[in-house]
């Protein structure tokens, strides 16, 4: 018997490929909650560098320390807000600080374990579009949709530039990020624990030619045909 009140989707995919502002519309669409579970590897990550443990600390690390570090979740009426003690560190986890080093802590079987829980404990009511790396595979393997987002490096690269503020990056801007994004890739997909990977039966998408309304309308169009056929079932 299932715990929850309402279907659950799954945006996995690589850096840069848009999983969470197209996860964010989806659900804004829906009604439902988003969980960017890529945010909450983030703030464990900026919580260890700013309590000062480097990275070089981190192969030790054990579930009371991570508990230590003062990370939670709340639900909010759209998704969740990330807190480190009582404040929100929106800003400080997308530094390129904790950016260059978020993909070595999400390695850590500690680190997933524990996120593991919490990011179930979050989803369990279901009414919810979650996105990350694990998230069809691993965390919400029951999802009734799930999607893969995909897109050229070179237009993640520039893609993850705009959305920096950069305006018309150049193309040395562009081989920079596309290195950085091809790093990070590198580490999420060739990892032991819970690899970025295609959930079988997904539905996978290119977005490098599409537009944003493109992909939201096809990712909406399957929640609408698996929520029909869940209705008939
Ligand atoms: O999605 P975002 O780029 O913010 O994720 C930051 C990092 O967190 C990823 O590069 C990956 O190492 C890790 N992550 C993960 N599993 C998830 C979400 C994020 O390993 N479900």
């Amino acid at each position: 018997m299932t715990e929850r009140e309402g279907l659950v989707v799954t945006i996995d995919g690589p850096a840069g490929s848009g999983k969470s502002s197209t996860a964010r519309e989806v659900a804004r669409r829906l009604g439902f909650r988003h969980m960017d579970s890529g945010a909450f590897y983030r703030a464990l990550t900026y919580g260890l560098l700013d309590a000062g443990v480097g990275p070089g600390r981190w192969e030790g690390l054990t579930t009371p320390d991570l508990e230590g570090v003062g990370v939670s979740v709340q639900p909010t009426d759209m998704g969740f807000r990330v807190l480190l003690g009582s404040r929100s560190p929106e800003a400080e986890i997308r530094s390129s600080r904790v950016t260059a080093h978020v993909s070595r802590l999400a390695g850590l079987s500690v680190v997933r374990s524990w996120l593991l829980g919490i990011q179930r404990d979050a989803g369990r009511a279901g009414r919810l579009v979650a996105d990350g790396r694990d998230m069809g595979t691993v965390v919400f393997p029951g999802a009734e949709v799930k999607v893969f987002l995909t897109a050229d490096l070179p237009e993640r690269a520039r893609r993850r530039l705009t959305e920096q503020g950069v305006v018309g990056p150049s193309a040395a801007e562009i081989v920079r990020e596309t290195a950085r994004i091809g790093e990070r890739d590198r580490g999420d997909s060739e990892r032991e624990l819970s690899p970025l990977r295609c959930p079988e039966d997904a539905l996978e998408l290119d977005t490098t030619y599409l537009t944003f309304e493109e992909q939201v309308k096809a990712i909406m169009e399957r929640v609408r045909e698996v929520d029909g056929l869940l209705r008939q079932a």
